[in-house]
């Protein structure tokens, strides 16, 4: 590449893909690197992601400043890793563990490393309990709905456990009690409970699953623990929904994951993992560092890793304090529910979800509507630069195809209207259209029919995976 005449007294030819062989100024190198992510789409109009795209200055400062921070460097950061483990504190009562003389979890890379902690914590409580009881190790599997987040099937595919993906059926688009119980027996792990599904933002019925397990317990002998996903929800109902009943409050809960850099409202690179108590985390996964100096004690899949957001994070929750976390997953909320609202209005729009769960909803199209799909919508909203994604669902409805929107922080009522205008702007043009532009090779859009396409999912025979799961579109983040 030519580096631009203004920033260089020579002319400067760069390779592209190669080490460059010589030296380039820091201020020209700046300037490239700058003005070439120019090209990376606007954050804010991408209803699209979950993740923190906007942080206070304070918070950017504050993470500037800890950049050379390293999180497993405990014993040099001392005050960083308490930082983290007052995060852990909060987050333990917030999700109501039972009172200990300390709170049993950590910090991670985000949900993802969170949700492969939580999974080999299942798995080794299983082994010890099965060995102890002279019984086979060989087969464990774990129960989950067909919606959970692509991490699952990571974790059951690089830790050789089975996935037993239940599929959706009809309108049900996530677990429910009765297909839980169904799908377990004396090889599961666990069970994994969403709040909420990165498909349409609906909550998993935890306390249900729980009863229902506990049932099962009586009746089977089989007690089979839950982890619930919070990655997003976990930051959502201890605000918007007090009187739900999902967290530790639960005894069958074993443990609990959120992504800081969801709505935890710290950008990218932070999770968080806890369990109820400290028999929830076998010791065994535990390791003891000391050639840092020190003796900690460390579970994680990465050792070196950055210590901001850790310190984001605890920024985060000393400066909202519980009630600046209510006010805004609040707006999140109202502003989610006031636009499925609208867009229900608009007549060729039918909402799978309304908002009200996680401030996340999804809709898809009318079965009269012929002429165009809601891959033809998200391209048309594209040209006026909002990314809202089109998808089609998994298993047994994958004739269903849907847009997605999640409302973050700074997504205002504001930007909602304009959103919606530009929506109302290209209605008539999509209405003239003789036939859908986009998405046939996706969907069949033969609306509401339920019929089984088996092109998608993971196959497993005897128990065991035979085949890395072909997923389907990956909804999340
Ligand atoms: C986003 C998400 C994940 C993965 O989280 P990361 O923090 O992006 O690793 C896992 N589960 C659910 C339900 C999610 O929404």
């Amino acid at each position: 590449m030519t580096i631009n005449p203004v920033f260089t007294c020579e002319p400067v030819n760069l390779p592209r893909d190669e080490l460059p062989p010589g030296q380039l100024d820091p201020d020209t190198a700046y300037q490239v690197v700058h003005d070439e992510l120019m090209l990376d789409g606007n954050a804010r109009l991408n209803l699209a992601t979950f993740v923190t795209t906007w942080m206070e200055p304070q918070a950017t400062r504050l993470m500037a400043e800890c950049f050379d921070k390293n999180m497993i460097d405990k014993d040099e950061y001392p005050r960083t890793a308490d930082l983290e483990l007052r995060c852990v504190r909060m987050l333990a009562q917030l999700w109501h563990a039972p009172p200990a003389p300390d709170a049993t979890g950590c910090s991670t890379t985000g949900s993802s490393e969170a949700c492969m902690l939580a999974g080999l914590a299942l798995k080794r409580r299983w082994q010890h309990a099965r060995k102890a009881a002279g019984k086979p190790v060989d087969r464990p599997n774990i129960v989950m709905g067909v919606n959970v987040q692509i991490c699952w099937d990571k974790f059951a595919n690089y830790w050789d456990v089975e996935p037993r993906l239940i599929p959706m059926d009809g309108d049900r688009f996530h677990l429910s009690a009765a297909e839980v119980v169904a799908h377990c027996d004396e090889n599961t792990i666990g069970v994994i409970a969403v709040l909420g599904s990165t498909f349409d933002g609906s909550y998993e019925p935890v306390a249900e699953i729980c009863a229902a397990l506990d049932e099962l317990q009586t009746t089977t002998g089989c007690d089979i623990p839950v982890h619930v996903d919070g990655a997003s929800g976990a930051m959502i109902a201890p605000f918007c929904d007090p009187d739900l009943v999902w967290d530790f409050t639960l005894p069958r809960v074993a443990s609990i994951n959120t992504s800081g850099h969801k709505y935890g409202l710290v950008y990218p690179g932070v999770g968080w993992i806890l369990w109820r108590d400290a028999a929830a985390l076998p010791e065994d996964l535990v390791f003891r560092v000391n050639y840092l100096g020190g003796n900690m004690p460390t579970f994680a899949l990465n050792f070196s890793r950055p210590g901001a957001q850790v310190i984001a994070q605890y920024y985060n929750f000393l400066r909202l304090g519980f009630q600046g976390y209510q006010r805004v997953q609040h707006t999140c909320r109202e502003v989610a529910t006031t636009m499925a609202d609208k867009i229900s209005e608009l007549g060729p729009f039918q909402l799978l979800t309304r908002g009200n769960e996680l401030p996340v909803f999804a809709f898809t199209l009318h079965e009269h509507v012929s002429g165009y799909s809601v891959f033809d919508v998200s391209a048309a909203l594209r040209e006026h630069g909002w990314l809202v994604p089109a998808y089609t669902f998994p298993e047994y409805r994958t004739d269903l195809a849907v847009l997605r929107i999640v409302v973050r922080n700074g997504f205002t009522h504001d930007l909602a209207d304009l959103l919606l205008a530009d929506l109302r702007t290209e209605l008539p043009r999509l209405a003239h259209q003789p036939n859908p532009q986009r998405g046939t090779e996706f969907s069949s859009f033969s609306h509401g029919a339920s019929h089984p396409h088996h092109t998608t999912t993971p196959h497993h025979t005897d128990g065991m995976v035979t085949e890395v799961p072909v997923k389907r579109l990956d909804t999340g983040p």
